[in-house]
């Protein structure tokens, strides 16, 4: 097995909030400073895929030197590829969430598995370049326009596992049962147009097209791919056919995401419809536990958070898609309060940047009570990496220590933006506040290299291949 050794000047060392991390003694609050979780000199070894050597304080050898910040790698808990396709473009309307839906419907409808792997493979190099070592990939462009099968009718699925493998990072499948095409107060609104493409027709037909991944006992696609499950939401699964998506979940032990509370006419037609919240209703239905992921949690009630938090779901807040979107506000630091793990997701790409998408979470917080430092930045980073990874089904990543997944970043201090923001003893604040995905220098995924000095090693011209990806589609 291959052994590399690297310095790092500065290297974060998680040292709470994972049992494995529970060596380094201070790292208790969020919202106090890690003592002792940045270490200066570190020396990093990793034999093949995993970390073996963890040393602070190592004089300089014959090591890879590190320069800059040097990070576990970033965890993207909430993706959808295609939207990547809407940048910019969706700026222009004033419009709602709902008239922006049918933009994004417009773009979806010319997917096909060729052109969607070409697309994802150029969103995760872009990701990869981000500094992201895994991403979440919530995923329902499952079949042809109309609604037919492909004859592998998965081929949609297996497009973003090869495009996450030829751009080097880790994928998790978040495969999503979406059934209906919207929750009004009189009921649920059939699929229909566009849409016919996102269904299986009921629970059991989600099930069927499960079974044929290829997957093993604990839902590993191979090395770098697992498999989840998602139900989209209850705006789009009624609740009695969500028993066999929980049901799977629950027999491979894996990861349960679905949107929740995006918007107040999702919390209006559901209490119309079933006489609860839409927390309330995964929640009978048993779809929330602790490897649920809650996405959004925009608009929910303080019963919702006590739900949320008494079975310890992961929230992953998107800030950038939700403010693009005006979504509202979501009630972060009570939710983690009553016992959620913060995650944080990309969502509709309106930006890629795992920063910005931190000091986002803070930033509403601060602007909603007019007070500062809510969420610390080591806390916003524990979201990014540990926890980020536990949500996707990857406990032993994210995390820079003997045994986990030989991932790491380098975030850059001498940019523009962070030169001077430091001396090195704040440089997770730096990082968190005023980096952006334009500072990260190098990524290591599974003690390979895949960005080095800013470029991507297998793609070589990432915005070359966005823009041809994205031109076929428009
Ligand atoms: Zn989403």
């Amino acid at each position: 097995m291959q052994v590399r050794r690297w310095l790092a000047e500065l290297a974060w060392l998680p040292g709470m909030g994972h049992a494995a991390g529970s060596r380094l003694q201070g790292a208790h609050a969020a919202g106090s400073r890690l003592q002792g979780a940045l270490r200066r000199d570190v020396l990093i070894e990793a034999s093949g895929e995993r970390f073996t050597v963890v040393e602070p304080d190592v004089p300089v050898g014959d090591a890879t030197r590190l320069r800059g910040l040097t990070l576990p790698g970033l965890a993207n808990a909430h993706s959808h590829a295609f939207h990547r396709a809407l940048r910019g473009i969706t700026q222009a309307d004033k419009g709602t969430f709902w008239t922006w839906r049918e933009r994004m419907y417009q773009v979806a409808a010319r997917l096909d598995p060729d052109s969607y792997f070409r697309l994802a493979r150029a969103v995760y190099a872009e990701m990869t370049l981000a500094g992201v070592t895994c991403v979440g990939e919530f995923h329902y462009l499952h079949h042809q326009p109309g609604g037919m099968s492909y004859s592998d009718p998965n081929a949609m699925g297996q497009a973003l596992v090869a495009a996450a493998a030829e751009a080097g990072l880790r994928i998790t499948l978040l495969d999503t049962c979406y059934l209906a095409g919207g929750l009004e107060r009189d009921g649920l609104v059939p699929l229909s147009g566009l849409q016919l493409r996102f269904g299986d027709g009921d629970g059991a037909g989600w099930a069927g097209r499960m079974s044929s991944h290829r997957f093993d006992e604990h839902g590993m696609i191979s090395a770098g791919a697992r498999l989840g499950a998602a139900i989209h939401s209850v705006r789009a699964v009624p609740p009695e056919q969500m028993g066999p998506v929980v049901a799977w979940a629950r027999r491979y032990g894996a990861p349960l995401h679905v949107h929740l509370s995006e918007q107040l006419a999702e919390n209006e037609a559901c209490v119309a419809v079933y006489g609860v919240s839409p927390a309330r209703l995964l929640y009978d239905e048993e779809a929330l536990g602790p490897r649920t992921s809650v996405v959004h949690a925009t608009h929910v009630s303080a019963g919702d958070v006590r739900l949320l938090g008494g079975v310890q779901a992961f929230a992953c807040i998107c800030p950038t898609t939700e403010r693009d979107l005006g979504d509202g506000l979501a009630p972060a630091s009570e939710l983690m309060a009553a016992g959620c793990r913060l995650t944080l997701g990309s969502d509709s790409h309106a930006v890629i940047d795992m920063f910005e998408e931190a000091r986002g979470v803070e930033y509403a917080e601060r602007l909603a009570r007019q007070a500062r430092g809510i969420f610390a930045a080591p806390s916003l980073m524990g979201a990014l990496t540990s926890d980020g990874h536990t949500s996707l089904g990857w406990p032993e990543a994210g995390q820079i220590e003997p045994g986990a997944w030989a991932d790491l970043i380098t975030v850059s201090l001498g940019s523009v933006r962070t030169a001077g923001t430091s001396g090195g003893d704040y440089a997770v604040e730096a990082a968190v506040f005023a980096a952006t995905a334009a500072d990260v220098s190098d990524v290591v995924i599974s003690g390979r290299d895949v960005v080095r000095d800013g470029v991507h090693l297998h793609v070589p011209d990432v915005a070359g291949e966005l823009s041809a990806a994205i031109g076929e589609l428009r």
